[in-house]
Formats: C-alpha cells, sequence, structure tokens
C-alpha cells in the first residue's frame, strides 16, 4: 500500500468524521443522496437537508413517485436545483431500468443523469467496496499541493494528471473496509485540515512528503481560474399582490431556476402596469419599486429589480403555472433564494402592516 493511503487510514482512526448521519448506512441510495447533497454544499448545512429527505423519500421507488414539485420543495435553500431534478430523473431510470436498485460499478453508476466519475466512484466505494478513486473539489486541492501539480484543476491535462495520481494512491488490497476508510480520510482531510484557506499543515498526516508544504506554496496551490468579469443581467420581478396573497409563476422545466416557483419576470424597460393588464388581464392600483438585489450563477450576474403592485382586479385563469399564494406559505414551495430573500424582507412584513392597519380600522 502507498504510504500516503497508509497515513491517512491511520490518521482516519482518531481524527476523522465518524458520526455523518450517512455513515452509519451502507445503502447506495443514501449514499447517493448524500454525495449530491455535498456537491459544493458544506456538510452542516447538509445534515437536516439530508435528514428531511430521507424521511419524505426513504427509497428509491418512493423518491421515483413523488412529484417534482415536492422534490424540489423539500430542496429549497440548498441551491443548484439541477442537483434535484438529476436525483429526480435518475430514480425514474432506476426504478424503470434496474428494478430499483443501484447498480454495483462505477461505469455504470456513472451512467445516470447528475453522476460524475469521482462520485460514482465514491458511491461504487462506500456502498459496493470497490476499489475506484475519487477526485472531488478537496481531493484535487489535495493532490495538487501534495504533488506540486501547477495549472487550474478544471483543465483537461490537469484534471488526467490528478486522476493518474488519485488512482496511484489507492490500497492495494481492498479488504477489511481499506477502501472506504481511505476515501473518506481523503473527504475527511481536505474538508478540516487542508482546506481551501488556511490549511493546518502541522496537524496534516501528510506533510513529510507534501512538495506544496516543503517548497513553501500552500497558498499558491491549487492554480486559481483566471478570473473573467461575469456579464450583468437586469430584471424585474413582479410582486402581485391580492388580498394578502401574492401571485407565483412556475418557471419552464429547463434553464434558470428550471420548474420553480418564482415572481413573474419582465425585462428592463417594460411597462408593468400595462403588461400585467395585456398578458394576464390585472389591472394594478398602486405600485412601489424596492431596493434592487443582487444574485450570482456560475456564469452570470442578475440584478433583480423588485416591483410591488397592488392588484385591484384579475382575469387571470390560475392553472398549473400559476398560483395566487400565502407569502408564508409560499416559503414551503420550491422557490429560488432571491424570491425567498424578497418574501422575508418585503412582503412579509408588509403584510403585517396591512393587517394591523385592517384591525384597527
Ligand atoms: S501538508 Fe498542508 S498542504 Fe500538504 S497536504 Fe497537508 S495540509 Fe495540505
Amino acid at each position: 500500500m502507498s504510504s500516503v493511503a497508509q497515513q491517512l487510514i491511520n490518521w482516519h482512526k482518531h481524527h476523522g468524521r465518524h458520526h455523518l448521519p450517512w455513515q452509519k448506512s451502507q445503502d447506495p441510495y443514501a449514499i447517493w443522496l448524500s454525495e449530491i447533497m455535498l456537491q459544493q454544499t458544506q456538510v452542516n448545512t447538509v445534515i437536516p437537508y439530508y435528514q428531511r429527505f430521507m424521511q419524505e423519500f426513504p427509497t428509491i421507488r418512493r423518491l421515483a413517485l413523488a412529484p417534482l414539485d415536492s422534490v424540489l420543495a423539500l430542496w429549497s435553500g440548498l441551491g443548484y436545483y439541477s442537483r434535484a431534478r438529476n436525483l429526480h430523473q435518475a430514480a425514474h431510470i432506476l426504478v424503470r431500468d434496474y428494478q430499483g436498485q443501484f447498480p454495483d460499478t462505477r461505469e455504470t453508476i456513472q451512467q445516470l443523469p447528475g453522476i460524475g466519475r469521482s462520485t460514482a466512484a465514491a458511491i461504487a466505494v462506500f456502498a459496493f467496496q470497490k476499489r475506484e478513486a475519487i477526485l472531488d473539489g478537496n481531493v484535487k486541492r489535495i493532490l495538487a499541493r501534495y504533488f506540486s501539480i501547477r495549472g487550474y484543476p478544471g483543465n483537461t491535462s490537469i484534471q488526467n494528471q490528478l486522476w493518474q495520481k488519485a488512482e496511484e494512491l489507492l490500497p492495494d488490497n481492498h479488504c477489511h473496509g481499506e477502501m472506504e476508510i481511505y476515501t473518506q480520510a481523503l473527504m475527511d482531510l481536505g474538508a478540516t485540515v487542508c482546506t481551501r484557506s488556511k490549511p493546518s499543515c502541522t496537524l496534516c498526516p501528510l506533510r513529510q512528503g507534501c512538495s506544496a508544504h516543503a517548497e513553501n506554496t500552500v497558498d499558491q496551490l491549487p492554480t486559481p481560474k483566471t478570473r473573467k468579469l461575469l456579464p450583468c443581467k437586469d430584471a424585474i420581478f413582479l410582486i402581485l399582490m391580492q388580498h394578502h396573497k401574492i401571485l407565483l409563476q412556475k418557471r419552464p422545466a429547463h434553464g434558470i431556476w428550471g420548474a420553480l416557483w418564482c415572481f413573474p419576470e419582465v425585462e428592463i424597460g417594460v411597462n408593468t402596469n400595462h403588461y400585467c393588464q395585456q398578458q394576464w388581464g390585472i389591472s394594478i392600483g398602486s405600485s412601489r419599486t424596492l431596493p434592487a438585489l443582487n444574485h450570482q450563477f456560475t456564469h452570470f450576474k442578475l440584478r433583480i429589480h423588485p416591483q410591488m403592485l397592488h392588484v385591484i382586479s384579475s382575469t387571470l385563469d390560475v392553472c398549473n403555472q400559476f398560483i395566487w399564494i400565502d407569502p408564508i406559505e409560499a416559503l414551503e414551495h420550491a422557490i429560488p433564494v432571491p424570491v425567498r430573500t424578497l418574501l422575508k424582507q418585503n412582503v412579509l412584513s408588509h403584510n403585517d402592516k396591512l393587517r394591523s392597519a385592517e384591525l384597527s380600522l
């Protein structure tokens, strides 16, 4: 076994994380769910979501049978909603093609929507005790530093070098749970010791062999992506209020915030009162512009200009594209973060004021 693997396995015994809820399980479904939730999300944020999700959808079949809306609602606040849509779609495929069972090889798992090579490998290791290398963001960082591999890890050639190193370090013998302990140790080292900023090299079991530590280049590795200035888009969000309810519109299934409930969005420059009348037969009384709100996606920044509009009358035919809903109830729906923020900051307090004004009349 490579000395790195041995050092990590020894380290994990006393310093690794042993009490994460999904570690109690060898159920590939539970492992899959945790791995997907942990992408781009901290453990502490994931735990309550994971527990609620497992309670609501304890099996692949239950997840496949659930409406997408309920799945997205449980995911609401965790971000990167394509993960939830892919989970749901993959559950359908597992029920349809695999009798609700998870395939047990990395190659087959990797065919499912939303599962890349590293996630497939983690599932294969933890659920089926396979000998497979993982290469998530944490592992890329450890390997880039340990072997002093320069270049942005997202570049194919750098990524190939990192995969090769990840393969070389694997324990030879995958009996006695060594692969699981080794894989978990790598994840834990990246999350708790070899962190993005201020890594704790003095506590690291790998420091004697670590090139970046020896060369004093830890803070330069991994090489960051060359920053491109993100384009900025502007949009108006219409907060239409009628009898203490707001109007939400379901977004198209594909694209930004796919299938989530959102305030109707219009382009800058549109005459909103006229638009509401023309499009939906909604007559507006008073209106108010609220402070703008910024939201960043991976490829662009969105500057949201919310407008609160008081509805006098509406002939809008609500169907599965629109709902008039109490703002408190809306918080339980699958809504994007800026909608949640606007509801909490503006709509709920506004409704409270209106209600107390009505009571005092
Ligand atoms: S010695 Fe420091 S940089 Fe090297 S692997 Fe350990 S924590 Fe990371």
